[in-house]
């Protein structure tokens, strides 16, 4: 029996067979979950709908963040479809391109701000509305996506790094307020991956071999060890881990030099 069996999990952030989401997506089924995926625009919507199918995953709707309309949406459908929820993944992130090429020292009013609210207030949004669903199942679990640059100078993620810090910090108050209600928040920071979005960060292949090189393991990181993490840390298994940041990285951010 799988260690996510009879458990209902949203997740958020399937763009393509290379998003983190959709190892953990996979790994979530192969544990016995039933899983709903959602979608940011049309465009995406084509990707989505065969990989769910793929799995045996649900489309739950159309999802772009910072539209409160669709959040509300979502969360109406999976009431009415589930009555309640007992997982959610959060893998969404966004800054603009030119703001991961120039100094961090030029990032616009604009660009920092946008690129907070889709990282990082993202998560405080989707907790909000899943905590009387996690309320009607007698608690859940939550986990987001971060990245050593939220505690370290990395160059070029520049105001990414600042988004991930916010995200790393939500989680601990997200935690505390959600811990009464037996709702654990955690974050699972990554080593690199190719997806579509790192593809936007200058310079990330040649880091990512650099980790390749300096990592205790000697390799880089399986997207499938995210998977494999991820539904360990949003099932019952850490049932005593909450506002935590857990390091898939095959180790590189322990190494000092
Ligand atoms: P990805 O491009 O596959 O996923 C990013 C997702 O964010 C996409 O599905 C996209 O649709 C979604 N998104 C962006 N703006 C949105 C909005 N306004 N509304 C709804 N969704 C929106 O890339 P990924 O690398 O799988 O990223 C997933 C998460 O993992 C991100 O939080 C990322 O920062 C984090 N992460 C990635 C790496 C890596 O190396 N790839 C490492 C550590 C952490």
């Amino acid at each position: 029996m799988g260690i996510a069996e009879g458990r209902r999990a949203l997740v958020i952030g399937v763009a393509n067979e290379k998003s983190l989401a959709w190892a953990i997506a996979r790994e979530l089924r192969a544990q016995g979950a039933e899983v709903a995926l959602t979608y940011q625009g049309a465009m995406l919507e084509k990707r989505v709908r065969p990989l769910a199918e793929q799995v045996g995953a649900s489309v739950i709707g159309e999802l772009d963040v910072t539209r409160d309309d669709q959040i509300d949406a979502v969360f109406a459908k999976l009431r009415e479809t589930w009555g309640g929820l007992d997982m959610m993944v959060h893998a969404v992130a966004f800054a603009e391109r030119e703001d991961l090429r120039e100094r961090f020292l030029n990032v616009s009013r604009q660009g920092f701000l946008r690129s907070l609210e889709i990282s990082a207030y993202s998560l405080v949004a989707l907790a909000r509305a899943a905590e009387p669903l996690m309320q009607a199942r007698g608690g859940g679990s939550i986990l987001t996506l971060s990245y050593l640059g939220a505690v370290r100078a990395v160059p070029n993620y520049n105001v990414m790094g600042v988004a991930k810090a916010a995200l790393e910090a939500c989680v601990r108050y997200l935690a505390l307020d959600l811990g009464p209600s037996n709702i654990r928040v955690n974050a699972l920071s990554a080593g690199p991956a190719r997806t579509l979005s790192s593809s936007a960060i200058r310079d990330y292949y040649t880091m990512a071999h650099e980790v390749e090189k300096r990592a205790p393991l000697r390799r880089g990181m399986e997207t499938e060890e995210v998977g494999r993490m991820a539904a360990a840390m949003l099932s019952e298994l850490a049932s005593g881990v909450t506002g935590q940041t857990v390091y898939v990285d095959v180790g590189y951010s322990i190494v000092g030099f």
